[in-house]
This record gives structure tokens, sequence and C-alpha cells, in this order.
């Protein structure tokens, strides 16, 4: 670094008197300053006070191979040296996109054989809108308009990507599309306790179904969901949704848009969520993890059926981004599917990691304030709660969460809060060591969070 190091309180306080932060309260942030963080190593961050903590969150989802991936580093390097950018507008391509776009292809199975870049999931996801749209305009149902999502399913922050998202709050802060429509997710400890999960599932996914006849077949073009709902709070769907939800989607004709941005690249122990739930999607979201978080990158695979379309009629399909397909970000997913590959990550995270960790955190359903745990392959969720019998909170709403969230802090680990839920998701280069003391520290947090509140331990 060429420019002198700030101290901590000379960052804290530039930080807050010029840069609005993603996501935040701005008048509590300036009541309390942020952690700078300075550096990091395999699975460990470091802060400007010299602090250490597990990454329980994998970055924000993205840093699956933890933070000291130097083959990604040089290949970019290489990459910025040998062509550091040309566009792929006006009839370019370059090597990285090219191979990329070849290699995902081979990666997944048919019928997913092409790729759009972008530069982000929430650019996926409108890149998706808008190939939902010029796909049923070229076949001549223009009609199929209405694209169905989910309550706290989260797709991004773009315009279109908030509106398919399902937060209320963020809805509430600008106008949503009209022509987005949101159905209960399966969220059983939430809404389906007086049910089975079976059943609970089965009745969510008619949810589909209601929406579907309320709006009738023919208008409605897209469902688009997340396998596992990652950012709104790791909820595992009950074995019985996805089959349903596919016979619906089948039955009806309606695209069915993944969202892999969380699920994709090994995080629920397949390459791909869809994998593991035996969905057959149309169109995949994917970003975060593809470049291990090196490099921003998003894009979308492109199911056969609809690429025919797309390539069949004449007629510019008029979106992109400049920076679709920048060769930095496609070697850095280059060089993050090799490292993938060599170390068999997905097959050590499906045979070694994910049963190792899911045993440790399922028995996590034992400590006196957990009310409920989800979970699967490499990440989970813990409710908190006073009650176990009937989910009484420990304090006001989101208490909770913000005090487990901190007490995480205190014993040195990373690990996010969703109202009164806990969310986790390791990196997947852990050990099972890692993970043990990655748990050891969970239930610290748990202990101190009990103490808090007064709940005996
Ligand atoms: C993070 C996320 C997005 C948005 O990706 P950005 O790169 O932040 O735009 C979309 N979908 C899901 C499921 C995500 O978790």
């Amino acid at each position: 670094m060429t420019a002198q190091p700030l101290t901590t309180a000379e960052l804290q306080a530039l930080d807050n008197a010029h840069h609005l932060h993603p996501f935040t309260d701005y008048a509590d942030y300036r009541k309390q300053p942020g952690r700078i963080i300075t550096s990091a190593e395999h699975i460990t961050i470091t802060d400007s006070d010299g602090r250490h903590y597990m990454d329980g969150m994998s970055g924000l989802w993205c840093c699956n191979l933890g933070y000291s991936q130097e083959s990604i580093v040089e290949a970019v390097t290489r990459q910025l040296h040998q062509l550091p950018f040309y566009n792929n507008f006006f009839q370019c391509s370059n090597q990285p996109s090219v191979e990329l776009a070849a290699r995902l292809s081979a990666l997944l199975p048919d019928p997913f054989n092409n790729v759009f870049f972008t530069n982000s999931g929430s650019e996926a996801n409108d890149t998706n809108l808008r190939i939902v749209r010029r796909y049923w305009d070229l076949l001549e149902q223009p009609k199929k308009r209405i694209v169905l999502s989910r309550v706290n399913g989260y797709h991004g922050s773009t315009i279109a990507a908030a509106s398919l998202g399902g937060f209320k709050f963020v809805h509430n802060q600008f106008e949503k599309l009209p022509y987005v429509e949101h159905i209960q997710p399966p969220n059983w400890y939430a809404h389906g306790r007086h049910q089975s999960e079976h059943d609970f599932g089965i009745a969510c996914a008619q949810e589909l179904q209601k929406a579907i006849d309320h709006h009738g077949a023919d208008n409605v073009a897209a469902f688009i969901a997340e396998p596992v709902q990652g950012a709104g709070g790791v909820i595992v769907p009950p074995a019985s949704y996805w089959p349903e939800v596919q016979r619906i989607l089948d039955a009806n004709d309606i695209l069915f848009i993944s969202d892999e941005v969380i699920c994709g690249f090994g995080r629920t122990g397949e390459l791909f969520g869809f994998q593991t739930f035996n969905t057959q999607p149309d169109l995949i979201t994917f970003a975060k993890a593809v470049t291990n978080g090196y490099q921003p990158l998003g894009g979308v695979m492109v199911s056969d059926r609809i690429a025919a379309v797309l390539t069949a009629s004449g007629g510019e399909f008029g979106h992109g981004f400049t920076y679709s397909g920048h060769p930095a970000a496609c070697a850095a997913a280059l060089a993050t599917l090799e490292i993938m590959q060599r170390d068999n990550t997905v097959a050590r995270v499906k045979e070694t990691l994910a049963p190792h960790f899911q045993a440790g955190w399922q028995a996590l359903a034992d400590h006196p304030i957990v009310g409920h745990v989800r979970g699967l392959g490499m990440f989970g969720s813990i409710e908190l709660v006073r009650n176990k019998a009937s989910g009484e909170r420990l304090g006001k709403e989101s208490e909770a969460g913000a005090t487990c969230r901190q007490a995480c802090l205190d014993n040195g680990l990373v690990m996010r809060a969703v109202g009164d839920s806990m969310i986790i998701a390791p990196p997947l280069v852990c050990s099972t060591a890692e993970l043990d003391e990655l748990l050891r520290r969970a239930t610290a947090a748990l202990d101190a969070t009990a103490a808090h509140f007064g709940v005996a331990v």
C-alpha cells in the first residue's frame, strides 16, 4: 500500500462522514461506528484493532473457499496484464468469458448450455425478467407477464430484483413492479406448526396453484425462488414442497427461475440447489461464490428451450452491461472452478463436511433458548426463544438476535441475525476441527445470550 495506514478512529470518522452503507440504519451507524476489516486468512477475518473472527458467513455467502486462494489472485493479475478490459458488445468476445461460458455449460447438466453474464445477482435477476418477457413475446404469448415470487425471498436490490424479493419494509421504500406477486414461503416454524411438515409443504405449494388460478395460467410468465431461502432465514422447505411445486409449474406451462446465488457452487451438498431438490429450472441465477468473492460476477444459465427461442429469431436483444463477461472477473471464476475441481469441494461437502456440520448444528436444539433448528448442507439457522413449546420470544422483536450476534463477535465468530433467528454458512474449506471450534463458539454465544435474558443454562 502506498498510503499511510489510518487509525481505527480516523477510519471510523471518515466512514461516518462520507460513506452511505448498504442495508444500514444510518442514524444507528452514526452512534455506533463500524468495525474496519483489515485482512483475512483462510476462514478468519481480522479487524483494525487486531481482533480475529472465524467467518461463519463466508463473507456474504460468497467466499466459500476462504480468503487464501492465491491461484485466483494470480489468474486475475495475469488477466489484468494481458487484457484488463474489453466489452462483449458489437460482435466481440474475449478468452476468459468464452472459456467460462463453455466451462459452466460443461459443469451443468443438460439442458443448460448457454450463459448471460452480469456483475451481480441483482443484475442477473433483472436479466431473467428481460429474458422471460422476450421468450413469451417471441412465442407470441404476450399475455404471459406476471412473475410469481415468495415472501421473504431475496433476489437482490435493483428495482426489479427488490420487486422480486419479498421484504415488506423494502417494498415500502419504492414502487414495486406491478407485475410481480408474492406467495407464502414454506416456513414451517413461522406458519405451519399446527400441521405436519409434510402437509404444510403441500399446502404451501398449493398457494402457488391458487395464485396461478387467481391470475390465470395464460397470464403467468414465471416463478422465481431460491431452493433454500437464504437471507430470509435459511428456510429449508419440507421434503414435500418442491416436487409439488414442480408438478404445478409443469402443468401450467410456467417458467421456473431457480435463484442459486447462495445455493449454487456447493452450499447444499450438490453443485446447485436444484440438483439437491430434483427440480427442473428453465433459468438459473448465479453470482457470489462463482468467483469466491474475489471479483464481482453474476449471470444466468439459460436452458436450451429458452436459448432456442432467443437465438432462432432475428432482432437485437436490447439488454447488457458494460462489464458483461469482464475478462478479469471471468478469470477469477475459472480459477475458482479449477480449485473446486482439484479439491473435489462439492463431494467433500456432501460426504464429509456437511454431515459433520449438521450433526453438531442440529444438536443445538437441546440448548434452552433454541426453539427450532434448520439446516442443509453447509448452512443452517436457529430460532431463539424463551419458551420452546409456545415459541415466546426472549425480548422485544429482533432483540435476542441482535444480542446473540454481538455475543458471537465477543466469542470470535461472525454469524448473522435475521430477526430472532441466527444464521450460519461456513466456508466449504473448513476442516472438521474448525467446524467443531465454530460450533463451540456458537454455543458459548448462546449461553451468553441466555444469561443476558435471565434464562438458566
Ligand atoms: C445476494 C443475493 C442476490 C443478489 O446478489 P447481488 O450480487 O448482491 O446483487 C440475489 N439472490 C440471492 C438468493 C442472493 O442471496
